[in-house]
């Protein structure tokens, strides 16, 4: 059994490795964890969202500077001001301007509003009359109010099946810059809208426009960020309000924020000058860091799998190398027998047992006869060789159930449990005659050896001592009368 500190400091070795390995692993893992996910956040921050918004934006100017150009130049069209002053008459000719604006500038729909009759022209001819009341109206109302030339509408298309259309209003003034109505094209912001929704889908980004005011003008078919659709505020979703709390309206540069559910956020904006818009990229930091997270708990995983196999290992190395020490700590290390601290034991519990059952037990205590002269004149490593040998003669001649132990030196114990008097010295005698037959070699020399043996029975109320001291005197008698010989020292059984 390993004492108590021994086991204390098995297990004080197991948990400092595992403290140690543990902390190692977990330091490594998360510090490479925290440095790819520096890397990704700046790869975001620094590239992948301004390089998305420079993809957007150069779409969108296609799309949307050039109708801009188109329509400031039909605004400023003579001809176009000069047919509305003089009454509007023939309106084919207009409408057959309009066409060819739409034709050369490859526009989906061009447009003309008169202030004056409120008729709304186009390059199919009159389309309808635009009223205070109605709300797909309400744009022109508001241009004529405007300060700036022109404003960008995104709008549903009447006249072209209600697509997804942006419409550049731009006022038309009289030559003493009087409002006398709107002219510009629409033109289909398809392919913008088809880039915005691939870019939301396959990259997980939200692409938005807003005007400065933070109003969405521009999204994806499905929405924006949690379906925010053109018309509406940022403040309308709950997704903002940390950042609207610090930047209420849309200001260029990168930023971070956290969304209400609380995950983190990366945003870049950047304004449209020509527009006077503000292009919003937005992509959520828990999707961008889901596949370092998870080689994260991959690597944690690993880890925690490669320290309960080290430590399960050198669990079993140590009970091993335990249990070696025990055997050595309990085996004589010339003959293999059991040693005299094993035998303590073991004779103790022999004892108690034979006691409490009253069944007979017998020590022989055998000594070599003339060993000294053997190692003087054979060297001691004979001496060793016969002491090997004489233990195998020994444990030959007892029973699996028999103690026997070197006691030190050339001298041997042997309890013969369950072993009545008589029977004890047939035991002792088969010993004593096996060793005197025998012949013992070393170094192919042939050597000859007697024994001693004292005998002794247990007595009623006997100690251990007790029967060792009669074993002994009883050896001692052996010795005197010649050695070479068996002597017994209980009472009742006969002296050889
Ligand atoms: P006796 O017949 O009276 O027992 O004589 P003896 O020579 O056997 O007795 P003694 O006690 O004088 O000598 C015992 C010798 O055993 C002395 C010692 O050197 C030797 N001896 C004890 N242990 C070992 C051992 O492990 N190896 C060897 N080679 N010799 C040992
Ligand atoms: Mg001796
Ligand atoms: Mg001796």
């Amino acid at each position: 059994m390993p004492s108590p500190s021994a086991l204390f400091s098995q297990r004080s070795l197991i948990f400092t490795l595992l403290l140690l390995l543990a902390s190692g692993f977990l330091a490594t893992s998360l510090l490479s964890y925290y440095a790819s996910r520096g890397a990704i956040r700046d790869g975001i921050v620094n590239t992948e969202l301004p390089l998305t918004s420079d993809t957007v934006y150069s779409e969108i100017q296609k799309d949307l500077i050039r109708p801009v150009q188109i329509s400031a130049m039909m605004a400023q069209n003579t001809f176009l001001r000069d047919w509305v002053l003089a009454g509007e008459q023939n309106p084919e000719r207009i409408t057959r301007y309009l066409g060819e604006v739409m034709d050369t500038q490859n526009t989906c729909t061009s447009f003309f509003v008169s202030d004056r009759t409120l008729t709304y022209y186009q390059a199919k001819g009159v389309l309808k009359q635009v009223k205070p009341d109605a709300w797909r109206d309400a744009w022109y109302f508001r241009l004529r109010n405007l300060q700036q030339p022109y404003e960008i509408n995104v709008d549903l298309d009447m006249a072209n099946q209600d697509k997804l259309t942006v419409f550049i209003n731009h006022q038309m003034l009289d030559y003493q810059q009087r409002f006398i109505g709107a002219v510009g094209v629409g033109l289909s912001v398809e392919s913008v809208v088809r880039l915005i929704d691939d870019y939301q889908r396959r990259y997980q980004r939200a692409v938005l426009f807003t005007d400065s005011q933070g109003k969405i003008v521009l999204t994806g078919t499905g929405g924006g960020p949690h379906g925010l659709r053109a018309g509406q505020q940022l403040a309308d979703s709950d997704q903002w309000q940390d950042l609207l709390s610090r930047l209420p309206t849309p200001t260029a540069g990168s930023h971070e924020y956290k969304d209400n559910e609380g995950h983190a956020h990366f945003l870049n904006v950047r304004l449209l000058p020509e527009l006077d818009w503000y292009l919003l990229v937005d992509k959520r930091e828990t999707e961008a860091l889901d596949r370092i997270r998870q080689s994260l708990y991959l690597n944690l995983a690993i880890c925690t799998m490669i320290t309960l196999v080290v430590l399960s290992l050198l669990g079993a190395m140590v009970r091993r190398h335990q249990a070696n020490a025990e055997a050595l700590a309990t085996l004589d290390s010339l003959t293999g027998l059991p040693n005299r601290r094993s035998f303590d034991l073991l004779a103790g519990q022999a004892l108690i047992e034979a006691q409490r059952d009253s069944a007979p037990l017998v020590a022989l205590l055998i000594d070599l006869d003339h060993f000294k002269a053997l190692n003087d004149t054979y060297g001691h490593l004979a001496g060793d060789e016969v002491l090997r040998q004489f233990a195998n003669v020994l444990q030959g001649s007892l029973r699996q159930s028999d103690i026997l132990c070197r006691w030190g030196g050339e001298e041997f114990i042997v309890l013969l449990r369950e072993t009545e008097g008589r029977q004890a010295i047939e035991v002792a005698e088969k010993i004593r005659r096996r060793t005197e037959q025998l012949i013992f070699s070393y170094a192919d020399q042939p050597l000859r050896l007697t024994v001693s043996i004292g005998l002794s029975g247990l007595q009623r109320g006997d100690s251990l001592h007790a029967l060792l001291t009669r074993a002994d005197h009883a050896l001692y008698r052996a010795k005197q009368g010649g050695r070479n010989r068996v002597c017994s020292e209980t009472p009742g059984t006969e002296h050889v």
